[in-house]
């Protein structure tokens, strides 16, 4: 997978590729009918399908201009919420930051439930304003946290907000932040923590970033077919807004007992697990990582869990599914 950008954008007509067994009549997020088709009647992205089909947004180009040199631009997406998104998407930002030649950020536009800051070990920081926009919160020297969080009175508070105000303020992060790196470069990576879902959330990120180029999407699930059936449709949403699909990976996948190393399956793969799912939809399953309550507690201390337990099972793993991702987006 390269850097390059995704598809042309699709003006007219149906969107080719939209599957045949797609439940409604959705035109695709890019058509010139988009919000307004038969087929949106009763779809919760309708308004901001209609708002964005209804001209360019000048902002558009100033996001573009932001992002344009960045090399790759991946969406973490899953279908549930608690599958370990955030938790995959913060190890791999510490992994592929501790190569100190690459710079990496991580956006954390996971609005409702913001908890890269945490995770990350720097939920008391603050955020500055410089005159080149919004600095992202250092956590090393190549690695940069931008969240949410950090814009919230207390951590016990709820964010309520609506679509518009949602996506204004996800517009605001991409248009403002700053993410040149130390020596006035460009980030290598910058991974992007997302809500669960195919929310309106999603749709604007994809709208926003198209100009300047998504590298792909990184989708994470557990074994069970409960979480499955939502990743179909992530799967789906990838595929009708044109986001090159990197790969999944299954998360909380089976448990070794530390005591008695008896193997057990918590979530069982009832349908064969991503494995089969991958295998159906023809898509590379980058992995699985077992269930390991160090890295809960790695995540609660918001420290690296592949520094602290290297020889772990799940360490491998996740360090073989990094290794993965990095060959199929630089290749
Ligand atoms: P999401 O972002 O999908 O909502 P999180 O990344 O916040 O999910 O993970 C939910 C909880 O599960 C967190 O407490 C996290 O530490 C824990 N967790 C994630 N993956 C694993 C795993 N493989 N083993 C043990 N705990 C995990």
């Amino acid at each position: 997978m390269s850097t390059s950008k995704t598809t042309e954008t699709q003006n007219t007509g149906p969107a080719s590729n939209v599957p045949e067994n797609a439940n409604e009549h959705c035109p695709g997020p890019e058509s010139t009918g988009a919000g307004r088709a038969a087929g949106c009647e009763g779809c919760p992205n309708q308004e901001i399908c209609s708002t964005q089909a209804s001209g360019p947004d000048p902002d558009l180009s100033i996001i573009s201009e932001r992002l344009r040199n960045i090399r790759h631009k991946i969406l973490i997406l899953s279908g549930k919420g608690g599958v370990g998104k955030s938790t995959f998407t913060t190890q791999l930002a510490f992994a592929l930051s501790s190569d100190e030649t690459v710079d990496v950020g991580v956006v954390d536009i996971d609005i409702c439930g913001p908890s890269v800051p945490k995770i990350m070990g720097c939920e008391r920081e603050e955020i500055h304003r410089s005159s080149n926009g919004w600095s992202p919160v250092y956590v090393q020297d190549n690695l940069a946290v931008m969240s949410i969080g950090f814009m919230l009175p207390d951590e016990e508070s709820a964010v309520i907000w609506r679509g518009p105000k949602k996506n204004g303020m996800i517009k605001q992060f991409l248009k403002d932040v700053d993410w040149s790196t130390g020596d006035g470069g460009a980030l290598d990576y910058l991974l992007f923590d997302t809500p669960p879902g195919t929310s309106d959330e999603h749709l604007s990120v994809v709208q926003m970033l198209r100009d300047s180029g998504i590298t792909g999407a990184v989708i994470v699930t557990t074994p069970q077919e409960v979480a499955l059936q939502d990743v179909r449709k992530e799967i789906d949403f990838c595929r009708k807004a044109k986001v090159p699909i990197i790969g999944v990976v299954e998360n909380m996948s089976g448990f070794v007992c530390p005591s008695c190393h008896g193997e057990s399956q918590i979530f069982y793969p009832t349908t064969g697990g991503a494995k089969a799912l991958c295998e159906e939809l023809r898509l590379p399953l980058l992995g699985t990582i077992p269930l390991d309550p160090r890295i809960g507690r790695a995540c609660d201390q918001g420290t690296p869990f592949l520094d602290a337990h290297a020889d772990s099972p799940a360490a491998h793993a996740l360090i073989g599914i990094i290794s993965k991702i990095k060959s199929l987006v630089n290749n």
